[in-house]
Formats: structure tokens, C-alpha cells, sequence
């Protein structure tokens, strides 16, 4: 059962996303049963110079980061999402969505500048109420996979887990280990701060009737 997803997005929380063209495009379409997954990447360079290798190839859904020539942390998409990104060496069809976020891997545990972490929380909550990509992280943080195979990559999660995942987290034949030790729990809980209350996300389906039944319960006990 293969619904539409939405192809293009305009807005993550204060953030206007801007449609980059001239991206080569593959037009295969994800595998929109599978578990609802996202990766992250980090660019190891600069804005410009990852767009201009983007518009070459390994496009991925989204970059976001510090654009040094607006001389701000900007949102853009790259590819229409329900059609695969380019950045990974295989296995794209099981990721709804790919981010490419400017900044560098690094095996020390760290974090984005805070308007970057922004940005990606808010494009994080956005996917998980448009697509459905759980604010999970399958890992601890500290816990991240290294270049070259790694027992993140032989888990077996990618593909059965929903969730995001690092490029490191990905199976065979992927070796890159981006975004490395990123702080997974501070940008997953700001999103989650970030979906709360909103329309669609909170108010439908069966866990949202079970809140809405365990919270009964509990104020006519209390009474
Ligand atoms: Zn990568």
C-alpha cells in the first residue's frame, strides 16, 4: 500500500526551505513501506562547494547548515522526497529522507552551532509529521559507527528499524562514518519539544487514544 508522500517541503519551524534545481535526479522511488528512515550526513565542506558537487551527483533530499555567502544557517531541498537520494553508495531506496548538514565528522562527542541545530530539529519534526520518521536514534550517543565496516553497518536495524541513522550506521557497501560522534539525544529531543501539540501528530491514531484513555482514567481516580 503505497500512499503519496509530499514531494516538496517550504517551511521547518522558522526556517523557509528553498527548491534548488538543476539536480541530477534518478526518478526510482523509495520503497515507501518500509520503515520510515531518514540519514544524516555531515558535507565535510562549505555550503558552496557541496551544492556545486550536489548538482553533479550524491544529492541528497536536503543540506542544511551555514551558508557563508547569506551569511546564514539556511534550509534547502535538493530532491523531491518519495524519489531516492544520492547519498549513499547503495541501499537509498530505504531512506525517505537524506540530509546533507554542512559541518565535520568528529570521533570527540559534538554538536552543530545552535542555529544549525535548529534548523535540523525543526526539518527533523517537520519529517516526523510529514513522513513519519520516528525521533529515534537506534543507538546511545557515543555509540556511533566508524569508517570501514562496523558492527553499526552488519546490525541489521538499517531497513527494519524506523528511525534516523548516520552514513557510519548504514550496511555495505557504505564506509563513510558521517556524521560520526554527533549528540543524537539533544537535536532528536528538541524536535520532539518541536512536534508537540501539533495537528496531526498528537491527535490521531491508537497511541493517541490510549494517552487520551490513560489520562481519564488517572483524573477520575484522582477525583
Ligand atoms: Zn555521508
Amino acid at each position: 500500500m503505497a500512499t503519496a508522500v509530499k514531494p516538496w517541503l517550504d517551511q521547518a519551524g522558522q526556517f523557509p526551505i528553498a527548491h534548488i534545481g538543476g539536480i541530477p535526479h534518478f526518478n526510482q522511488s523509495v520503497l515507501l513501506d518500509a520503515p520510515r528512515t531518514g540519514v544524516l550526513h555531515t558535507t565535510e565542506g562549505g555550503w558552496a562547494g557541496s551544492l556545486s558537487v550536489f548538482k553533479q551527483h550524491f544529492a541528497p533530499h536536503f543540506m542544511l547548515g551555514f551558508n557563508a555567502d547569506a551569511h546564514k544557517v539556511q534550509i534547502a531541498q535538493l530532491v523531491q522526497v518519495g524519489t531516492i537520494g544520492a547519498a549513499l553508495k547503495a541501499h537509498n531506496n530505504q531512506a525517505i529522507v537524506q540530509i546533507e548538514m554542512i559541518g565535520f565528522s568528529k570521533e570527540t562527542p559534538w554538536l552543530p552551532d545552535d542555529e544549525t541545530i535548529d534548523a535540523l530539529a525543526s526539518l527533523m519534526a517537520v519529517c516526523a509529521d510529514e513522513y513519519g520518521i520516528p525521533l529515534e536514534h537506534p543507538w546511545p550517543d557515543g555509540d556511533f559507527g566508524k569508517a570501514g565496516n562496523n558492527p553499526h553497518r552488519s546490525s541489521g536495524k538499517y531497513g527494519n528499524i524506523a528511525g534516523w541513522y548516520g552514513h557510519g550506521d548504514c550496511p555495505n557497501p557504505d564506509t563513510h562514518w558521517d556524521p560520526g560522534n554527533l549528540k543524537w539525544s539533544v537535536i532528536l529531543d528538541k524536535a520532539k519539544q518541536m512536534t508537540v501539540g501539533t495537528p496531526g501528530s498528537q491527535s490521531a491514531g491508537p497511541v493517541a487514544m490510549a494517552l487520551e484513555q490513560s489520562a481519564a482514567g488517572s483524573k477520575k481516580k484522582k477525583k
